[in-house]
């Protein structure tokens, strides 16, 4: 008989899923994400999956974030892991810059996170097939068919499973069981998600009977999110006043990259404003995504990006004398990518201090567009640094702008997925701290009878 465990559940982050099925008596099992606990979640340690007892035949990641994929290091070797293309290449920038820092000891796990990853006999990603416009379904696992459908989440290249597990007791031999993943419908991909599951996941009549849906905007229920392209606009209108603007935002989300470095170059006039970022491991990473999603969309190039270093020479035949990089960046206008940490003020200050001698007209701005709660004095998941870093520069008289988008769904696209994907058994809530709260949700009472929660 199938069966769904959901371990960590009750909690935003570090929820793994596993699924069993039965064929001719032997037990097999699938596993979805396999990630660490978020700081702030008050946990001191994850619970460790009992791989020997309930051997796992593979593991799915829906998206490369690390509270779905930051346990990598401690699956079996013997099990094979499907994951995004993009993704994949996504955390291969990540390990290969985090396996040069400093602390030794740290360096050393990255580094075999990076040699799994890059194991191309255990790693399989999901294949586009240019003639279905979906992904290939996986029928390789015993038990088990497992159809990848990318949806838009802060991540990109993130994907919802829908799973066909063997089980004689349903129709046709099948249980069929749709995992949610992170999502959210007001990004630039989100409208597709409804018209999605309509399309194929109901193909010739399917049914789900079991829905596994993400809760993460449980406990803001009442919040209005705006959309990337709401945000976009926004940030334009700023940097329509601000040319000189710093942008602190993670460097894996691309629709809010795309959507800052789109908003300069709305407002830049009459110089294009270039991106500058503040490593070699934030190039490497925006190239990755022009190379793969910029083929899908314009919006997802990024021209023009340059590693943040002030004092170099610039030449151009264009201009008489050469320039340095900050002058060229004080004519021109830019934007900026930097951390809200110390070591990045070094970025910040001359132009802080050239605004003071009365070189250039105008104090820079910071767009921090990051989830609030990092910020918040009163916040369990805050990060001093970051207050102690946006408090110093506010005290210089440099302007804060809060500007983000969450990378989660509101209710009215949770009902709408519930509402789509009209689960006929049971709605199973996880990655959320109120599971209760799908009562609320606009659904009808049936379904809210079939909300079942986790340990
Ligand atoms: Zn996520």
């Amino acid at each position: 008989m199938t069966k769904i465990d959901i371990y960590q559940g009750n909690q935003i982050g570090g929820c793994v899923t596993v699924i069993s099925a039965e064929v001719d008596g032997k037990i097999h099992r699938i596993m979805i994400d396999y990630g660490a606990s978020l700081a702030g979640s008050g946990k001191k340690e994850d619970f460790e999956y009992p791989w020997i007892e309930k051997p796992v035949d593979a593991v799915f990641f829906t998206h490369y974030h690390g509270d779905h994929i930051g346990r990598l290091i401690h699956i079996p070797s013997n099990i094979p892991l499907y994951m995004g293309d993009t993704a994949r290449k996504v955390l291969i920038n990540i390990k290969t810059a985090l396996s040069k820092i400093p602390d030794k000891l740290e360096a050393k796990l990255h580094q075999e996170e990076l040699k799994i990853l890059l194991d191309e006999k255990r790693v399989k990603t999901f294949q586009w097939n240019r003639k279905t416009h979906v992904y290939d379904a996986i029928d390789e696992i015993s038990g088990f068919h497992i159809e990848p459908y990318s949806i838009d989440h802060s991540a990109y290249d993130a994907y919802m499973f829908l799973i066909e597990a063997s089980d004689m007791q349903y129709e046709g031999g099948k249980k069929v069981i749709l995992h949610t993943g992170d999502f959210r419908g007001h990004g630039r991909r989100g409208k597709a998600m409804i018209p999605m599951i309509q399309k194929y996941v109901h193909k010739n009549n399917r049914k789900v009977h079991s829905l596994i849906v993400e809760g993460t905007m449980m406990g803001r229920l009442d919040e209005k999110v705006k959309t990337e392209t709401e945000m976009m606009f926004e940030a334009a209108k700023y940097m329509k006043k601000h040319q000189y603007t710093f942008l602190i935002c993670s460097s894996t989300n691309l629709d809010s990259l795309a959507s800052f470095y789109q908003a300069a170059q709305m407002a830049a006039c009459p110089f294009e404003r270039y991106l500058y970022v503040y490593n070699d491991y934030l190039k490497t990473q925006l190239k990755t995504f022009s190379d793969t999603a910029g083929s899908f969309s314009q919006i997802y190039q990024f021209h023009n990006v340059h590693r943040l270093n002030l004092n170099k020479r610039l030449k151009s035949l264009k201009w008489k004398t050469s320039m340095t990089q900050k002058e060229l960046m004080e004519k021109t206008g830019f934007l900026a990518i930097i951390k809200p940490e110390a070591g990045y003020e070094e970025f910040l200050n001359p132009f802080v201090e050239d605004f003071e001698a009365g070189i250039i007209k105008e104090i820079p701005l910071i767009i921090y567009s990051m989830w609030d709660g990092y910020v918040e004095e009163d916040n369990k998941a805050k990060n001093q640094e970051w207050i102690d870093f946006l408090k110093k520069q506010e005290a210089k008289g440099v302007k804060i702008l809060h500007l983000h988008t969450s990378g989660h769904a509101e209710a009215k696209m949770l009902a709408d997925v519930i509402n789509a994907a009209a689960p006929q058994e049971e709605i199973r809530p996880m990655h959320t701290e109120y599971p209760k709260m799908f009562e609320k949700l606009e659904i009808s009472e049936e379904y809210k009878k079939r909300i079942e929660y986790s340990q």
